[in-house]
């Protein structure tokens, strides 16, 4: 396989066997490493809104329980493919490693275009493809969460089918979900803050001033919008922001909450005052300090990334960066705080809300927001000492951790039978 295979399951296995290579991990560890634990493929019957029955095909992949009950988002969106699910899946499981939580990893998904489709289609969809795996998922088993295109409201569906099925309510088989029903404090903003607090953190190792840096955003969802909140409270200033329309520029600074207040109202961020139109690859190569990619996979690449003028990429969104770019970016001198480590403060929240679930209890937004900066604070320290030593860049560094400590789980853990 090429270095610069957009395949992201093979860029996964990729990135495997480059920690192999780097720490020495025997073949079998490596082989068990690279096959998700079980797949589900699944077809999801839906009658829309006109009458007419549609099949979606919906997906679960639990890649690891090595290190706890698996754990992992789910994905709306016209191009989720079993590869994605599976390199998605890999991630999560040593991103938890990362961040040092009790947990496996896994991932889900339903190829739809959930723009095309009414609240009601999206809440049967949701119901029909919960009760399809409902055996595999569970509190102590398989814990989804959002991811692009599902939020607290598709966490709710899917817990109350769930409690459905079991007669009682079940809050921690979802984390993500409504406060009300048992979400957590700090949950929505937790992968945009986790972000933010990174790219803090490696600010402070480069010497550059977070007061003033300035920032470019792409995507404007949960992620986006939360790492622009907390970077303007840190006193960055934020001069573009995009989503999948296009996006937004101004040299002088853009205010988060009215940016986000004109996308409710208008469906974009485009045609935002006071600010000029930029195409979505425009903005990556714009002259600012830090550039916060919340979107899709693959979006830097090595024809772009030799024109990333940015100090620091702090990945909000999962794979943005494709291995041939991280390889240029890293020469060219840029800290790129990876995927696994710089969006950990969303699962790490999660985990804070099961541990919350499963002991009825509520935290407050500050204890919650407190003991995120701990984790986060640690991760990246943990993952720094690693670049560090090794002379390997942070990307190699957070997987060295991530791997390794799942390898290490799986030793102890043996070989059934
Ligand atoms: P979201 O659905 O809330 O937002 C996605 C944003 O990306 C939207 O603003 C959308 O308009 C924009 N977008 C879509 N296509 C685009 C394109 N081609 N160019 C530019 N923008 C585009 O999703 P999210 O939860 O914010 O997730 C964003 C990324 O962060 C994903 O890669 C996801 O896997 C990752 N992530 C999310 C969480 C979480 O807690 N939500 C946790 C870890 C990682």
């Amino acid at each position: 396989m090429s270095l610069n295979d957009n395949n992201p399951f093979k860029a996964a296995m990729r990135q495997l066997d480059l920690v192999a290579e780097e720490i020495g991990l025997d073949k079998m560890t490596v082989k068990i490493l690279k096959h998700p634990n079980r797949v589900i493929i699944t077809s999801l019957p839906v009658k829309m809104d006109d009458g007419t029955l549609k099949v979606f095909t919906g997906y679960r992949v639990q890649y690891s329980r090595h290190r706890g009950p698996f754990k992992g988002g789910i994905r709306y969106h016209p191009n989720v493919n079993l590869d994605e699910v599976k390199a998605l899946a890999a991630w999560m499981t040593w991103k938890c490693a990362v961040a040092d939580i009790p947990y496996g990893g896994s991932k889900g998904g339903i190829t739809c275009n959930p723009k095309e489709m009414s609240t009601a289609e999206l809440e049967r969809l949701t119901r029909r493809y919960t009760s399809s795996i409902i055996h595999d998922i569970g509190p102590f088993k398989d814990i989804p969460a959002p991811d692009i295109y599902t939020d607290s409201q598709t966490m709710a569906w899917l817990l109350d089918t769930y409690s459905e099925f079991q007669g009682y309510a079940v809050p921690g088989v979802v984390t993500g979900k409504p406060i009300v029903v048992g979400g957590s404090e700090g949950r929505a903003g937790a992968t945009g803050r986790g972000a933010a607090l990174c790219t803090r953190e490696a600010a402070k190792h480069l010497g550059i001033e977070m007061n003033g840096a300035t920032v470019a955003i792409q995507g404007y969802g949960k992620v986006g919008r939360s790492a622009a909140k907390v970077l303007r409270e840190m006193g960055c200033i934020i001069i573009a922001i995009s989503d999948s329309k296009g996006g937004i520029f101004n040299q002088n600074g853009l205010d988060p909450f009215e940016v986000l207040e004109h996308k409710k109202r208008t469906g974009s961020v485009v045609d935002y005052k006071d600010s000029t139109f930029i195409a979505n690859k425009d903005l990556l190569e714009l002259d600012c300090k830090i550039l916060i990619p919340a979107a899709l996979e693959n979006v830097l690449t090595e024809e772009n990334a030799p024109r990333v003028k940015a100090k620091i990429i702090s990945e909000g969104a999962n794979g943005p960066t494709t291995p041939e770019a991280g390889k240029i970016l890293h020469e060219k001198g840029i800290m790129m705080i990876p995927d696994i480590l710089a969006n950990c403060g969303g699962v790490t929240v999660s985990y804070f809300e099961w541990v919350q679930n499963l002991n009825r209890l509520h935290w407050t937004l500050d204890e919650v927001n407190q003991k995120l900066e701990q984790k986060i604070i640690k991760a990246f320290n943990d993952v720094l000492e690693i670049s560090t030593k090794r002379n390997i860049s942070m990307r190699l560094a957070a997987y060295v951790l991530g791997i390794s400590r799942v390898a290490e789980a799986f030793a102890v853990l043996g070989l059934f039978p």
